[in-house]
């Protein structure tokens, strides 16, 4: 049994989902050609401590970064590194925060300077699917609900939608239940109910939706190498609509920054 989230968690679930928006948005001030994403990852961890927060995934079953940051091929879980990014790229850069018990957790892919027509197009289906996918997450829905709002939208556009990972409730620890998959059937899985607390994480490829991981343990690649894209919210699952606890905002009507 899944117990919805007081209106006190909810509370601090928002301030949390606040400080990973911002914390996204800071990043995205610093994305562009020449930029490493060890700097990202940095600009992120002082901004969260800054706030007095803690960066929830570092140490994280020993991941050893702030942030993901998984660039073009890397599907999610990659390391930052002290490779430039170059003109063309897209970084996807997955951010949590631990803020008075609670998690903040979300997910933006930003091009590097001009990307191509196509990538262009995998980061917009990629977004918009999520917001399908919050659509559907409303109260009496299934989780299936999501998962087939995300996929039938992304896969509309001739994208693949991984299957080896999914969103998931979110509270005192960064994932609980329930699972979000990505794809599913309506009327199926968990029922949502009003106050669920939950992550929507579309990650969606370019090209077949086959991944592997590194040796290293953590970087998520695609098998084809073709590019994917990542994009992460937390809401509030609501009677009628979804009540967002993060938002890109503050990436895109800033007014300075234009992804
Ligand atoms: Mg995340
Ligand atoms: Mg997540």
């Amino acid at each position: 049994m899944i117990r919805p989230k007081t209106e006190e968690e909810i509370e601090l679930l928002r301030i949390n989902g606040d400080l990973v928006s911002r914390t996204l948005a800071e990043v995205g001030k610093w994305v562009a050609p020449g930029v490493t994403t060890e700097k990202l990852n940095e600009v992120a961890e002082t901004f969260i401590r800054d706030h007095g927060a803690v960066p929830s995934f570092k140490g994280f079953e020993g991941f050893p970064a702030a942030l993901c940051m998984s660039v073009n091929d890397v599907v999610v879980h990659g390391f930052p590194s002290d490779r430039p990014l170059e003109e063309g790229d897209i970084v996807s850069v997955d951010c949590g925060t631990l803020y008075k018990g609670y998690n903040g957790d979300s997910a933006y892919t930003f091009p590097v300077g001009e990307v191509d027509a196509e990538t262009r197009k995998l980061l917009d289906v990629t977004k918009a699917s999520l917001y399908k996918g919050i659509e559907a997450a409303v109260a009496g829905n299934r989780t299936g609900d999501i998962g087939y709002a995300v996929q039938s939208y992304a896969e509309s556009f001739g994208f693949s939608v991984v299957r080896e990972l999914e969103g998931h409730g979110v509270g005192k620890q960064m994932h609980e239940e329930p699972g979000i998959p990505n794809y599913g059937r309506r009327g199926h899985g968990a029922r949502l109910q009003d106050g669920m607390t939950i992550c929507i994480e579309p990650m969606i490829c370019a090209g077949g939706r086959g991944v592997y991981i590194a040796r290293n343990g953590w970087a998520v690649h695609t098998a084809d190498h073709k590019n994917a894209a990542h994009y992460e919210l937390t809401v509030v699952v609501r009677k009628g609509r979804a009540e967002q606890l993060s938002t890109f905002d503050y990436i895109e009507k800033d007014g300075s920054i234009k992804f």
